[in-house]
C-alpha cells in the first residue's frame, strides 16, 4: 500500500501533468494564480479550486483531455455516467487505468476481487446503466471508437431491451400506468409488460459477461424477466454478482417466492447505497458465507471506496488522493464532509480535486480486518440529504438506520417535498403487522417534532429518473450543494 507521503508525491506529479498537458486545468490553475510548484504539502492543495463534473462536461472532449488523445484510440474506455440522456456525463480512461481502480479498491476483500478478476460478472443494473456502457470493470475488450462502442451499446439495448432507454415510448407508458394503476400484486406489472414486444428484455451476453433484463422502472419488470434470468443465470455460472443492491433485492424476494437457489458467488453492491432491507433480502436467498460488499465507484473514475469482510468501507487510497472536505477545510473524524479525488495515475483525462458529490465520515479507530487504507462511512448523495434550516438533519445511511431492520417492511422511500415536509411511502411486507407509528415516531425524533410527516402504505413505488432506486430523496438539498 502506498504511504500517504508517496500518494502526495503522486499527487503533485499529477497536478504537474494535467497542467501541461490538459487546456481547461491549465486554464484553471492560471485563473486560481496558482501554479503546480506551490502545492508543496497537503495543506497547499486547497489553493487549487475544486473541479466537478460540471466542469468536465463543458470541456469534453478537447479541454478536458491530454493533448495527443484521441477518442478513436483502441485503448481506452468510454464512460457515461447513469442518470437521463440530459444528465449524463461522458468521459474517457485508459481501459487499463480503470479496470486498475476498480482492482486495487477491492484489496480490501480478496474474495470480491477474485470475482472480479474471474471476469464471469453477471449484472443487474438500473437500465440506464445498462444502456450505457458502464457495466463494470471487465478488463478486455475496451472499445474500438465511441461512435461504435455507444451504436453497439444502443443497439443492442434497441434490439433486446426498447424499455432500457428512459425516454422510450414503453417506460413513459409504463410510469403513467404506474402512476395511475397500481397492482394489486405490488411488485408485479404483468399488464405493464404486456404492451412490450415479446423478445423485450432477454438476459443478454456484454463484454465480461452476462446482463440481466430489468424494466427502467425497476418494479415494473414482469414475471417472465425474472423467470428468464433466473433460468439463464443457472446457465451462466457467474465469478461475481456486480448489482445495484435495489436489483438483486428486487430479484432475490422473487428467487425466495419461487425456493430458486441461486449459483454461488460474492456479490458486489454498488451503483446506489445498499440499505439494511436490502442486504437482508438479499442474503437470504443466497447460499449461507456468501461475500458480500459494498463498493462505492463513479463511472468517471472507478470504484472510489469497498467494504472489507469485517464491514469497513475503506477508502481507495491506492488510486486516488482522497480528501474529505467540509466548512471549507479538512473534515474532523465524524463530521460530514464530502469526498473529493485526485487521480495519481497519469490517466489520459486527470481529475484534480474533484468533487464527487457523496458525503461521508472518517472513522478514526483503525478496522479490525487490518487493512491501512482510511476508514470511512458512506451517508449518501449529498443531493439527497435531509435538510432543515439549511443543515443535514438526516442522511440517507443514518435514516436507513433509522427505519432499521424492519420485518414488516419489504421496501420504502422518504422523501423530503418542502423545508418541513417529509412524506414515507412504504409496500408493507405480507403477514406482518404494521409498525407505522413507532417508526413514525422514532423518525420525528430525528427529524424534529415540528415537521410534518406523513407515512403512507402503497402497492407501488416508481425508481427515480435514472432508473436507480433511491430510498431517500429531497427536493431541498440542492444539486452542488456544499458540505
Ligand atoms: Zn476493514
Amino acid at each position: 500500500m502506498l504511504s500517504p507521503d508517496d500518494v502526495f508525491a503522486a499527487a503533485q506529479d499529477e497536478i504537474a501533468y494535467a497542467y501541461e498537458r490538459m487546456p481547461f486545468f491549465r486554464r484553471h490553475m492560471e485563473d486560481a494564480g496558482v501554479r503546480p510548484g506551490d502545492i508543496g504539502r497537503p495543506g497547499d492543495l486547497p489553493r487549487i479550486p475544486p473541479t466537478d463534473k460540471t466542469w468536465y462536461r463543458k470541456g469534453f472532449p478537447g479541454g478536458v483531455l491530454t493533448e495527443g488523445v484521441t477518442l478513436s484510440d483502441p485503448r481506452l474506455r468510454h464512460l457515461s455516467s447513469s442518470g437521463t440522456a440530459d444528465e449524463r456525463l461522458l468521459t474517457v480512461e485508459w481501459n487499463a487505468l480503470w479496470v486498475k481502480r476498480c482492482l486495487d479498491a477491492c484489496k480490501v476483500h480478496p474474495g470480491i476481487r477474485r470475482g472480479l478478476r474471474a471476469e464471469r460478472h453477471c449484472y443487474y443494473i438500473p437500465a440506464s446503466c445498462a444502456e450505457a456502457s458502464c457495466a463494470g470493470p471487465a478488463a478486455h475488450a475496451p472499445h474500438a471508437n465511441p461512435e461504435s462502442a455507444q451504436d453497439r451499446g444502443a443497439s443492442a439495448s434497441a434490439a433486446h431491451a426498447p424499455h432500457a432507454n428512459p425516454e422510450s415510448a414503453q417506460d413513459r407508458g409504463a410510469s403513467a400506468s404506474a402512476a395511475h394503476a397500481p397492482h394489486a400484486n405490488p411488485e408485479s406489472a404483468q399488464d405493464r409488460g404486456a404492451s412490450a414486444p415479446a423478445d423485450a428484455g432477454r438476459p443478454r451476453p456484454v463484454a465480461g459477461g452476462l446482463m440481466l433484463p430489468a424494466f427502467h422502472d425497476l418494479l415494473a419488470t414482469d414475471e417472465r424477466m425474472v423467470d428468464e434470468s433466473l433460468r439463464a443465470l443457472e446457465r451462466f455460472r457467474p465469478s461475481l454478482y456486480m448489482v445495484s443492491p435495489a436489483h438483486l433485492a428486487f430479484l432475490a424476494r422473487r428467487m425466495s417466492e419461487r425456493g430458486f437457489h441461486p449459483p454461488a458467488a460474492p456479490i458486489l453492491a454498488t451503483y446506489s447505497l445498499c440499505g439494511i432491507l436490502a442486504r437482508r433480502q438479499i442474503l437470504a436467498a443466497f447460499p449461507a458465507e456468501t461475500a458480500f460488499s459494498e463498493v462505492v465507484g463513479m463511472s468517471e473514475l472507478g470504484f472510489l471506496a469497498a467494504e472489507c469482510p469485517r464491514g469497513g468501507l475503506h477508502l481507495n487510497s491506492e488510486a486516488f488522493l482522497c480528501e474529505l472536505r467540509t466548512g471549507g477545510r479538512a473534515a474532523e473524524p465524524g463530521e460530514l464532509a464530502e469526498l473529493v479525488v485526485t487521480t495519481i495515475d497519469g490517466g489520459c483525462s486527470p481529475h484534480v480535486r474533484y468533487r464527487t458529490g457523496d458525503a461521508y465520515r472518517l472513522v478514526a479507530k483503525p478496522c479490525p480486518c487490518g487493512h491501512g487504507s482510511p476508514l470511512v462511512r458512506m451517508e449518501g448523495r449529498i443531493r439527497n440529504l435531509l435538510m432543515r434550516k439549511g443543515r443535514a438533519v438526516l442522511t440517507p445511511r443514518e435514516l436507513d438506520e433509522t427505519v432499521g431492520d424492519c420485518d414488516w417492511l419489504r421496501l420504502y422511500k422518504m422523501e423530503q417535498t418542502g423545508e418541513e415536509a417529509f412524506s414515507f411511502s412504504y409496500i408493507p411486507a405480507e403477514g406482518r403487522a404494521d409498525r407505522a407509528p413507532e417508526l413514525a415516531q422514532r423518525l420525528k425524533e430525528r427529524l424534529g417534532t415540528d415537521v410534518r410527516l406523513s407515512l403512507r402504505s402503497v402497492e407501488y413505488l416508481p425508481a427515480a429518473r435514472s432508473g436507480k432506486f433511491m430510498e431517500c430523496e429531497s427536493r431541498v438539498a440542492a444539486e452542488g450543494l456544499r458540505l
